[in-house]
């Protein structure tokens, strides 16, 4: 089978799930397309501009709400109650505000009924995390949850008020997964299930869906997430289980761009990408997408644009099967990343073998310590974590058969590009760009697709602004040098 029948076989095979030949469209707004009244209005336009193709809403918390919900649990269980109930009291003013703007009459009424009665249950975690004096991984998972409560219940409400027929799903109930809190994956087969059931017929009805992301629960209805950033991942998580036709990720840049914009202010829009490109970006600490999005799309062969809430008549970005064209004859670095916060580990032990390996792995497991590029020499195991918390606990529990040190304040830049690790010079230019900079080769990709060093901290922005100057230059100006245009001038 060609590369283009088996790619049309797999389009019809993608049906929606919800009624044979009628599309869906999932679409997830992130906090600073949700932050104010004119945010949500501008949701309000796009989320109209789609009402053909059965829209399912994702929406985030309002920005910077989840970190103030964590604020507010870290000073209830730290005993400073007067504390965490004026954030709480600034969020709920936050949230009222906006009801006042957007909704009138009735629907005003009975949001701001349902408002309030999420703001006495957070009231209450409150009081028992300030009893309890500890904000445990179980109770932050529920707290942090209350940021999409509030949020899809407004935007429910707004998008009614614009005319819109659109109806409130509970992602509690819909969303089933394990019991890993602060990094939950879900249980597929009773997710897609839950979904479609309560999905499904509100689409049939005509009606837009409007759920929170990030949130979800275990088979037993214990609240957890999925992971920081995770609405992403919602969205990705209900289209595949709709058998959407395409997922919108809406956000605040014009697209997933050649390196984070606040990093390089020359960074460009990337046309299209490939879900295994895109999928390394994210997975190296590129924040426009969460590590987990694209595995369901790419199963079930979904395209996801990364698309400006501000800007919405932009391009964007497409991720799909296909690579960008001219991904293997032009640059082959499509784009930087950087991973910052990451502690460099060293196990050393006389013997370095497979039973050392396995036991490594087990604690490392037990203490729910991710581990990200790993390489072995004699005497010595080399592993990357994204996060030294446990680091001491693990070190205490290996004592007497391995010594462990680690390193903070390191961080993971990382080109990414289709068969990158093919191509030498990629890697010889990447490091001539930064040899002074006290750069260690961790490793040249697990995949073809990536290269990538540890740095300090400190240098993460001066190292992906040479990076990204090297393999993303600016066109130079055209100038007038006497009838030559220094166009054909190279410099140097
Ligand atoms: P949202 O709230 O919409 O989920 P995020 O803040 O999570 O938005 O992600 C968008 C941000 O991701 C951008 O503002 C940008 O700073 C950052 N970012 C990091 N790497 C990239 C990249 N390669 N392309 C685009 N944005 C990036
Ligand atoms: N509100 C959550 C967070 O800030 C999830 C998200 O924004 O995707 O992490
Ligand atoms: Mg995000």
């Amino acid at each position: 089978m060609s590369g283009l029948s088996r790619e049309l076989s797999s389009e019809r095979q993608r049906q929606s799930r919800f009624e044979q030949g009628d599309d869906v469209v999932v679409m997830k707004f992130g906090g600073t397309s949700v932050e104010d009244a004119a945010a949500i209005r501008r949701v309000i336009g796009i989320v109209q501009s789609r009402l053909k193709a059965h829209p399912v809403v994702v929406v985030s918390a309002l920005a910077r709400v989840t970190d103030q919900l964590l604020e507010a649990g870290t000073a209830a269980a730290n005993g400073h109650l007067g504390a965490a109930l004026a954030t709480v009291r600034g969020i709920y003013v936050r949230h009222e505000q906006l009801a006042d703007a957007l909704v009138d009459g009735s629907a005003y009424s009975a949001l701001d009924g349902e408002l309030r009665g999420e703001f006495r249950e957070l009231e209450s975690l409150l009081l028992r995390l300030e009893a309890s004096r500890q904000l445990d991984a179980q109770s932050r998972d529920h707290l942090l949850g209350f940021g999409e409560c509030f949020s899809s219940r407004l935007i429910k409400e707004a998008l009614c008020q614009a005319g819109i027929r659109a109806a409130h799903l509970d992602a509690r109930a819909c969303i089933v997964t394990d019991a890993r809190h602060g990094q939950a994956s879900p249980v597929w087969e009773v997710t897609e299930q839950r979904l479609q059931q309560a999905v499904g017929p509100l689409l049939q009805s005509g009606a837009a869906a409007v759920l929170g992301g990030f949130i979800a629960s275990t088979g037993d209805g214990v609240p957890t997430t999925l992971g920081r950033g995770g609405s992403d991942f919602t969205a990705a998580i209900v289209g595949a289980a709709l058998g959407a036709a395409r997922v919108e990720i809406w956000t605040d840049v014009d697209g997933i761009m050649t390196t984070d914009p606040k990093l390089c202010s020359d960074a460009r829009v990337i046309r299209k990408m490939s879900f295994d490109e895109a999928a390394e970006l994210a997975h190296f600490g590129a924040k426009v997408l969460h590590p987990a999005t694209l595995a369901p799309a790419m199963r079930e062969n979904i395209p996801v644009y990364v698309l400006n809430s501000r800007r919405p008549e932009r391009d964007g970005t497409e991720i799909a099967a296909r690579a960008r064209p001219g991904a293997k004859t032009g640059n082959s670095v499509s784009a930087i990343t950087a991973k910052r916060n990451v502690a460099a580990v060293e196990i050393q032990s006389a013997r370095v073998n497979s039973e050392l390996l396995h036991t490594v792995y087990a604690v490392f497991d037990r203490h729910a310590c991710a581990v990200d590029v790993m390489a072995t020499s004699q005497g010595c195991i080399s592993l990357l974590v994204d996060s030294a918390s446990a680091l001491p606990a693990i070190a205490a529990e290996l004592r007497g058969v391995a010594e462990v040190r680690w390193e903070n304040h390191q961080a993971l830049v990382c080109l990414v590009g289709e068969n990158i690790r093919r191509q030498p010079e990629v890697a010889s230019r990447a490091f001539a760009a930064v040899s002074d900079m006290d750069v260690r080769v961790v490793c040249q990709g697990a995949s073809d697709r990536t290269i990538s060093f540890l740095v300090e901290e400190s240098k993460v922005e001066e190292s992906v602004r040479r990076l990204h100057g090297i393999f993303f230059p600016q066109p130079q100006p055209v100038r007038d040098w006497g009838g030559i245009s220094s166009a054909y001038c190279q410099a140097g």
